[in-house]
């Protein structure tokens, strides 16, 4: 009998399930929404549920199940499987690990969402096999993943790869959700790229499509800002610049120090495509040491938001087989 891995993306709206094979191949994806009532306390328990309901239609044992391997939105103690803390879900040092394994009686492995993302494309994805690579995830926020020789540097205190917080802007900058101002999250997130829009937009009257749909719509989005740059409209254009001036400046820094072959940009602002990531390349490309340039691959993820929980999978492949 094939053996099925389950992944799990444990998010602030919706918990993303599959059981995948051993190549990384989803049987069978489906999702449930993310109960935040009572602090969280009831997300494992409709986990386990949603598992056993999702047997029972396909007409499968658990014994077909080896474990899961699951993302949460928060550092994680990679001792005990706990989560340090996850404001989104009303968490603090909730054991993650333990209520998972009682709820399923499965074994669980439990892992930062972004870093599973990453694992994710570097298994299946954008990363194609590469051992060491940069995930970057311009969303809401800014997340990211590192992995080095094929594992996920997870830090001292979980919370390693939190490129999202790397300073751009040291004096003045915007503030950032996690108490620090000029952090690249204010500037590359979906947020932070409609915050210096409206903000470019205020300070000169120049013609602009930008202008036409802020006027229309009373906001712009990241989006808007990509789809005019890509019809040459130069107000987008130079907020596009401004935006990858900064991601390329910090994801240099940080090649400088790791040496990746492939950076992988991914999260909803990267559905922009080519355009972003050639433009991030262009600025990393004058930022990084020519040699680390040369090794690293600037590209767009591939797997959506398959990522997580095929980096979920991956996780139970290589801890417990
Ligand atoms: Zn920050």
């Amino acid at each position: 009998m094939e053996q099925w891995l389950v992944g799990v993306d444990l998010g602030g709206t919706t918990v993303k399930l599959a059981f995948v094979n051993m190549y990384g191949e989803i049987i069978c994806k489906w999702e449930i929404p993310t109960d935040k009532s009572e602090q969280g306390k009831h997300i494992t328990t409709h986990i386990a549920k949603a598992i056993d309901e999702k047997l029972r239609e396909l007409d499968e044992s658990k014994e077909r199940l080896i474990g899961i391997g699951i993302g949460a939105p928060g550092p994680v103690n990679m001792a005990t499987g706990d989560i340090y803390e996850a404001v989104n879900l009303g968490w603090k040092n909730f054991p993650l690990k333990d209520r998972l394994e009682m709820e399923t009686g499965l074994p669980v492995v439990v892992d930062n969402d972004a870093n599973i993302a990453a694992i994710g494309e570097m298994w299946k994805g954008a990363g194609d096999g590469a051992k060491n690579l940069i995930l970057v995830t311009l969303g809401t926020g800014v997340g990211g993943g590192v992995i080095v020789n094929g594992q996920i540097v997870h830090g001292t205190n979980g919370a390693g790869g939190e490129i999202g917080h790397i300073t751009s802007i040291p004096e003045g900058g915007a503030p950032c959700n996690c108490g620090k101002t000029g952090c690249l999250e204010t500037i590359a997130s979906a947020t932070g790229i409609a915050r210096i829009a409206t903000e470019r937009l205020q300070q000169t009257d120049e013609p602009s499509r930008l202008r036409d749909v802020w006027k229309q719509t009373g906001a712009v989005t990241a989006k808007d800002v990509f789809d005019a740059a890509k019809e040459n409209d130069t107000l987008a254009l130079q907020i596009v610049d401004e935006v990858t001036f900064h991601l390329g400046l910090a994801l240099a820094h940080l090649a400088n120090g790791l040496n990746p072959e492939k950076i992988v940009i991914g999260g909803g602002v990267s559905k922009a495509g080519s355009m972003l990531a050639q433009a991030v390349a262009r600025h990393f490309k004058r930022f990084a040491f020519p040699r680390v340039a040369e090794a690293a691959d600037i590209v767009i993820a591939t797997l959506g938001n398959d990522a997580g929980v095929i980096g979920g999978a991956w996780l139970v492949k290589t801890n417990m087989l």
